[in-house]
C-alpha cells in the first residue's frame, strides 16, 4: 500500500494561526517529520510517530519522508508559515526530481500556511500593501552578488521588501551590506519594520526610520519589512503604524 505525503505550514507560531487544514492533516498523520523546533509543536499522541531532525539537512529529511510514504506510512512534513517560503515544500521537490520512479506513487499534497512576512505585515498596519518583493539574505543557497543585484534592482524598482534569514551568527557582515545598500538611496525616512519571533510569547516588534536603522536590530528570527518611498507611518491609539497606499499616481 502506498501512503500518502503532506507539506504543511504551522504558521508563525501561534497555533490559532494553524489552519483547519493543517489541523486535520496533523490529527490523521502517522509520522511527521521536520526541523526540531518544528516538530516540538506538535502534540505527541499514541500512533503518532515524530522524526525531528537538525537544520540544513532539508533534502535527506525530504527523502525519508518520502520513503515512509512509499511504504504506506500517512507522512506530514512541516515547516514554519508557509512551506513554499524558503522551506519544505521545494525540498521535497528537488529530491522527487533525482528519482522521479522511486516515488512514482506517492501522492504529494501541499498545504499552505500564514507566512512571516503577512504575520508581521498585519501587526504594524499594511506595510505590503501595494506591490512588494520577497528576498532570503541567506546566501547559503545561492552567492552574495545575487542577492545585492536583486536588492538594488528592487530598490530601484521602488517596491516595498520583505528580508528572511536577515542575520546569523555566522554571517552578520550580509546585513550589514545590506543596510548600507538601502541607506545609500536616500531616503532616510522610509519604515523598517523588526518583527521578531512574530505570534509567539517572545514577540517584539520595532518600526524605525531608515536613517536609525541599526545592523543588530535583526537576528534570525526577525523577518524586516522594509517601506517603499510611498510607504508612511501614523499613529492610532497611541501605537504607531506603517501603511502603504494601494494606488500611486502616474
Ligand atoms: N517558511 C517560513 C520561513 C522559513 S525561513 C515562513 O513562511 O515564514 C526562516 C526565516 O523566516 C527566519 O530567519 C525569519 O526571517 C522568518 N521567520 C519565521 N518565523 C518567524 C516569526 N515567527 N517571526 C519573525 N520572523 C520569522
Amino acid at each position: 500500500m502506498t501512503g500518502c505525503l503532506t507539506i504543511a505550514g504551522l504558521g508563525p507560531g501561534s497555533s490559532d494561526h494553524i489552519t483547519p487544514a493543517v489541523e486535520q492533516a496533523i490529527a490523521v498523520a502517522t509520522d511527521v517529520v521536520g526541523y526540531i523546533r518544528y516538530v516540538a509543536r506538535i502534540a505527541p499522541r499514541d500512533g503518532l510517530v515524530l522524526h525531528p531532525s537538525d537544520n540544513r539537512v532539508e533534502a535527506d529529511r525530504a527523502r525519508h519522508a518520502l520513503d515512509m510514504a512509499a511504504a504506506g506510512r500517512r507522512v506530514l512534513v512541516v515547516s514554519s508559515g508557509d512551506p513554499g517560503v524558503f522551506a519544505m515544500a521545494a525540498a521535497v521537490y528537488e529530491v522527487l526530481e533525482t528519482d522521479p520512479t522511486r516515488w512514482q506513487d506517492v501522492d504529494i499534497t501541499v498545504l499552505p500556511g500564514i507566512t512571516a512576512m503577512l504575520a508581521a505585515a498585519a501587526r504594524v498596519g499594511a506595510p505590503l500593501g501595494h506591490d512588494f518583493c520577497v528576498i532570503n539574505l541567506s546566501d547559503n543557497l545561492k552567492p552574495w552578488a545575487m542577492i545585492e543585484q536583486r536588492l538594488r534592482l528592487a530598490l530601484q524598482a521602488d517596491f516595498a521588501m520583505a528580508f528572511y534569514n536577515p542575520r546569523s551568527k555566522s554571517r552578520p557582515e550580509g546585513f550589514r551590506k545590506t543596510m548600507q545598500i538601502l541607506k545609500s538611496f536616500g531616503e532616510g525616512n522610509r519604515p523598517v519594520i523588526f518583527a521578531r519571533a512574530v505570534s509567539t510569547p517572545d514577540e517584539s516588534i520595532m518600526i524605525v526610520p531608515l536613517a536609525e536603522a541599526q545592523p543588530d536590530m535583526a537576528d534570525m528570527q526577525t523577518v524586516v519589512l522594509v517601506g517603499s518611498s510611498q510607504t508612511r507611518t501614523l499613529s492610532h491609539k497611541g501605537a504607531v503604524l506603517a501603511y502603504t497606499p494601494r494606488s500611486v499616481k502616474g
